[in-house]
């Protein structure tokens, strides 16, 4: 039979595999094995609403069979099976599999053969069969078809698939152990003791049994006796089918048998994360609806498992899985957090249709918000700089649930949001307020694009100089945020560029209008000096060693018209904030601006206004429109 080639990354990695010089092979059997329980799970769930299955839950089984004259260990499961086009495409190929993430991450760190430590902290699939064997064959027959298919490989130079004969639906995986070598004894996996370890260490939350036989010496009276006159014993073996895992999944186990720990290692290996995760939650709870749940917060926002790919919630009806990635148990705010619910209350063969109005999993879902809310507020408590770990990576997710369906959400949410009031300080407004002094009457906040950039901000003097804190937002959704929050507890939110501080008395305002009015042909001179660029001139009080700040009239800001600038259609990006160039008319560069208009020195006094526009529009973090004509009059003044 003419042999098929691997694809190329598939036959590097076979090549890892084979000439592997990692310690750990021993992982190969966890593995195998947990394909096998994939595939019952898979057919088991087809079982539900296909009387033709014919087989009940009892039914499922994982087979070790060891055969040492043969020098082979049978992994064999009636699960689901496969056809041959999809032994080959899935044997032959490492697609999505786990494989291919170790892939990436092997290029990611330029890790070539020399160090395989890593192997064995990803799911590495079938492939890693080849660790221990110098072929493998697989045979199985697909529910539902006829025929079988018997798919065989050496190694890296190809594989072997045909039809075949099996009168059985399931899979035999059969791997031929390699010779042993001085620092490798592979017959050590065809010995029962070694095996039942394995299963024990790596597969015993597998929930279908795996059998093995499984000898025991017993000894029986002869009928004779001893000098003494005690009786004579012959020993004799027996074998017996035996189950070797202990089944019962993780999250069906009391808290007292399954240690933290125990749930990280298994939440690493389900998820193929080298990471532990950020959070953990346990729950088992009883009541008008019973459920387990065993959820994780990961440990950062994984491109490959974000959008489509997030792995999300599975949930498990007695430990059958019923949904992969259920989406409606939680709002889309906590929609990183994975893991396993798993209800004796829901029923088995439900549509996603009839799950988004069951009663059960909205109890469910918002005790479990309500679990996972507490987790991240504890987290936030004791450990502040992991939290600011998981609001750098998820904190997205929440900003959005509280700008989402008109703030509905946003009361249960606005604890967990945190903003920086310093570079590498980040506080939530609760604490805000609770730090506020007794002459503040609001929350400044103060919008750029970077922290940098927004502390840098010319009107952040007087406000900071009063001893009070400033929150520097970095995003139009930072903005959006507060504009939905609108308070926090009574305090109302104040943008330090566009709305009044409150600093002034009547009487200092009225002055101030006054000295407006009195020079209006000054401020008229400037706006006209500046053309449409600006809608309008004004004094402010705002400022304290800095000449000019450049604000806005209206609801966009220039952090927003920044924003839109990339947006997708036409008229969005055309979309402009209304400019207004605010001066300090106590500052000697406009006072000096001021007396070249007052001499009749126009000229001069328009070139003052350009260069004090663009450097307004510097400060504020939005590029110069006329760099070179700016730097031009700067250099003309020397
Ligand atoms: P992964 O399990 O991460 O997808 P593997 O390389 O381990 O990657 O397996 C590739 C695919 O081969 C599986 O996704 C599955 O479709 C198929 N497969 C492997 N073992 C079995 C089995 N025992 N029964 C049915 N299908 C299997």
């Amino acid at each position: 039979m003419a042999k098929k080639q691997f694809k190329a990354e598939s036959k590097r990695l076979l090549d890892l595999m084979i000439n592997s010089i990692y310690t750990n092979k021993e992982i190969f059997l966890r593995e195998i094995i947990s394909n096998a329980s994939d595939a019952i799970d898979k057919l088991c769930y087809l079982s539900l609403t296909d009387d033709k299955v014919g087989l009940n839950r009892d039914d499922f089984k994982i087979d070790i069979i060891p055969d040492k004259t043969a020098r082979t260990i049978t992994v064999r499961d009636n699960g689901i099976g496969m056809s041959l086009q999809e032994a080959e495409q899935n044997l032959g190929v490492i697609a999505k599999s786990g494989s291919f993430k170790f892939k990436g991450e092997m290029e990611a760190e330029k890790a070539e053969s020399e160090d395989l430590s890593i192997i064995g902290q990803f799911g590495v699939g079938f492939y890693s069969a080849f660790m221990v064997s110098d072929k493998v064959t697989v045979i199985s027959r697909k529910y539902g078809e006829e025929k079988g298919v018997r798919w065989e490989s050496s190694g890296a130079d190809g594989y072997t698939v045909s039809e075949c004969d099996r009168d059985e639906v399931g899979t035999d995986v059969i791997m031929h152990l390699k010779t042993d070598t001085d620092e490798e004894i592979y017959g050590s996996y065809l010995e029962t003791w070694k095996i039942k370890a394995l299963v024990k260490k790596y597969s015993d939350y597998v929930r279908w049994p795996i059998k093995m036989d499984i000898d025991h010496q017993e000894r029986r009276e002869t009928g004779e006796k001893n000098n003494d006159g005690s009786p004579k014993y012959e020993y004799y073996t027996v074998t017996a089918n035996e189950t070797v895992n202990s089944m019962v999944p993780i999250w069906q186990r009391s808290k007292s048998d399954v240690s933290d720990e125990d749930c990280i290692t298994f939440y690493k290996e389900k998820h193929r994360d080298r990471k532990d995760p950020l959070a953990l939650v346990r729950v088992n709870a009883e009541g008008t609806v019973s459920y387990k749940a065993l959820l994780f917060v990961p440990g950062e926002e994984n491109n490959e498992f974000s959008g489509t790919n997030r792995i999300g919630i599975t949930l498990y009806s007695n430990g059958v899985m019923i949904m992969e990635k259920c989406e409606d148990l939680v709002h889309d705010y906590f929609e990183f957090v994975t893991g396993i619910v798993d209800s004796p209350d829901l029923s088995l063969n439900i549509s996603r249709e009839i799950l988004q109005h069951t009663r059960q999993l909205h109890v469910i879902g918002q005790n479990l918000e309500k679990k996972i809310k507490g987790e991240l507020e504890k987290m936030m408590k004791e450990d502040r700089p992991k939290y600011e770990d998981f609001f750098r990576n998820f904190g997205i997710h929440l900003k959005v649930g509280v700008c989402d369906e008109y703030g509905r959400y946003k009361d249960f949410l606005r604890d967990l949001l945190i903003f920086y009031t310093s570079e590498d300080k980040q506080i939530t407004l609760k604490e805000y307020v609770e730090a506020m002094p007794e002459s503040q009457k609001k929350i400044y906040y103060a919008t750029s694009d970077t922290v940098k950039h927004a502390m840098g901000l010319p009107q952040c003097e007087d406000v900071k100089s009063r001893g009070y804190e400033i929150i520097y937002l970095t995003s139009p959704l930072d903005e959006m945020v507060l504009e939905n929050l609108r308070e926090q507890d009574g305090k109302s939110f104040c943008n330090i560029v566009t709305d009044d501080l409150g600093f002034e008395t009547e009487e200092e305002k009225k002055a101030a209008e006054e000295k407006e009015i009195e020079s209006k042909d000054f401020l008229d001179f400037v706006k006209e000096s500046l053309g449409d660029k600006v809608s309008k001139v004004s004094f402010t009080r705002k400022l304290v060693s800095q000449p000019c700040a450049l604000t806005t009239d209206g609801g966009v800001s220039l952090e927003m018209e920044k924003y839109f600038r990339h947006g997708p259609s036409e008229e969005m990006r055309g979309i402009k904030a209304v400019r207004v160039l605010e001066l300090n008319g106590e500052h000697s560069a406009v006072k000096a601006m001021q007396a070249c208009f007052d001499s009749g020195d126009k000229e001069k006094a328009k070139k003052l206004a350009e260069i004090l526009y663009a450097s307004s529009e510097l400060v504020a973090g939005v590029d110069v429109e006329d760099p070179v004509g700016f730097v031009n009059l700067i250099t003309e003044l020397f």
